[in-house]
């Protein structure tokens, strides 16, 4: 069973790659970021479903709480992790425990840290003291939702699943964990991991629409640390198994996990065993062996915010400054594509003032309604379009035309609206030219950031 479930999620990764290729990427604030283009041998490390208060399985570590042990063995290696916390999954009953070595061993109907039935001994409302100690210790914490329930429909591995179903209630149990971290701990969240990866919701809005309301990035990864993978010979061979990949993809290439996010568990496998309890040590020494920092998730995109567009190149230190700041100049897969050309969807997008929350109004109003007769409410740029229409930046009743080209005269029109003058010209709009407006005008502080950050 789990050789199959690793196999698909495989196939699902390569499909993924495959149609990244062909499908067309929107500009957004929040961009889903898997890794970084750093030449620096640095990585990130993040541990999901903690905090958990729970003895190792099998307790190879004399019942110390799991999350000690990672902590333990991560200030042995000067290493920062990045811990992608709950905050409660004791509201998630009735349900019923589901067979283990399945995906419905921590429950059917919703999933519960850190087992079934073991819901307080998980949770960063039940378990202050681990909390507290993350942050003493300089390490991240970052949102992974208040009950970890799946916003829309999963695929068929996780069928039976509840969802939340709605914009509002998706950011609500975000809100909650957002308020708890800040009320008990001081603590502003800055990311989030939607469970199971499950962007779309039923009512036309996705997880990019909750994020932006919170001011939020998305957490991604793009290194399997597998140790939510159960091997079927047992714990021995899933501890040797975390090191073994990274092994021999340093051999191949030392350079090759540069910027990577490593995606690891602070809780239990489908077997309800905890390989991450030794396995964290093996992939340390073979970082650490290749001359790696592991630094926390901010520190990582701090350095460098982008998959394509590394320090010291062109374009970089403008957008890592209007990124910093909650600007819209990015694409929403974390790439920066300096060479592409701009699009008139994508330099409205650029200039809109509160586009995220226009786009999730409009589509609570009425999800099949239009904003211009090629722009429907449900279109990454409707926030922003329905803000240019309003302002007579562009026509009412006209398509948009959001794939063609835009020209200097659309980029005049917006920067206008902000009081600043730009060069007419008839060459074609660059990127480059577009993000230096943008950047001008920011700095100015003539246009406010598309996300409210540091809230
Ligand atoms: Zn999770």
């Amino acid at each position: 069973m789990t050789a199959i479930i690793g196999l698909a999620k495989r196939a699902k990764r390569l499909l993924r790659t495959l149609l990244s290729r062909c499908t067309k990427v929107y500009l957004s604030p929040v961009r889903r970021i898997d890794r970084v283009k750093t030449r620096e041998r640095v990585v990130a490390i993040t541990f999901d479903d903690g905090p958990c208060a729970a003895a190792c399985s099998p307790d190879t570590h004399g019942g110390r709480a799991l999350t000690d042990v990672i902590l333990d063995t991560l200030s042995e290696f000067s290493a920062r992790g990045t811990f992608n916390v709950v905050g409660d999954t004791g509201e998630n009953y009735p349900d019923s425990a589901g067979a283990v070595s399945t995906p419905y061993w921590s429950g059917t109907k919703f999933d519960h840290y850190p087992s079934f039935g073991d819901d307080a001994n998980g949770g960063a409302k039940n378990q202050p003291r681990i909390i507290r100690r993350i942050i003493d210790e300089g390490h991240e914490i970052s949102s992974h939702g208040y009950r970890h329930i799946i916003f829309g429909e999963s695929n068929r591995v996780y069928s039976a699943r509840k969802n939340l179903g709605s914009f509002d209630a998706a950011a609500e149990d975000l809100r909650r964990l957002h308020k708890l971290m800040a009320r008990e701990y001081g603590y502003t969240l800055r990311l989030h991991r939607p469970p199971h990866y499950v962007d779309r919701i039923p009512d036309g809005t996705t997880s990019f629409d909750v994020l932006a309301s919170l001011g939020y990035q998305y957490l991604g990864a793009s290194y399997d640390g597998c140790d939510w993978l159960p091997q079927s010979a047992g714990y021995d061979a899933e501890v040797r198994h975390t090191r073994a990949g990274l092994d021999a993809l340093l051999a191949r290439n030392p350079d090759a996990l540069c910027g990577q996010i490593i995606f690891s568990m602070d809780g239990f496998n489908m077997a309800l065993r905890s390989p991450v309890a030794d396995g964290l040590r093996g992939m340390l020494e073979a970082l650490t062996a290749h001359g790696y920092r592991v630094v926390t998730l901010s520190e990582l995109i701090t350095l460098s915010p982008l998959s394509d567009l590394a320090p010291g190149e062109a374009g970089f230190d403008k957008l890592a400054w209007l990124l910093a700041r909650g600007y819209t100049a990015a694409f929403r897969d974390n790439t920066a594509r300096m060479q592409k050309p701009v699009t008139r969807g994508e330099l409205i997008a650029m200039f809109a003032e509160n586009a995220p929350a226009r786009r999730v109004e409009l589509i609570e109003k009425d999800k099949t309604a239009r904003v211009l007769p090629d722009i429907p409410v449900t279109h990454p740029y409707s926030g922003a379009v329905i803000w240019a229409v309003e302002l007579g930046i562009i026509p009412d009743s006209a398509p948009l035309g959001a794939d063609k080209p835009a020209t200097h005269a659309l980029l005049c029109k917006l920067a206008a609206n902000y009081g600043a003058q730009t060069a007419e010209s008839s060459a074609a709009l660059t990127r480059g030219a577009a993000i230096d407006t943008l950047y001008e005008l920011a700095v100015a502080g003539k246009i406010p950031p598309a996300l409210k950050t540091g809230e």
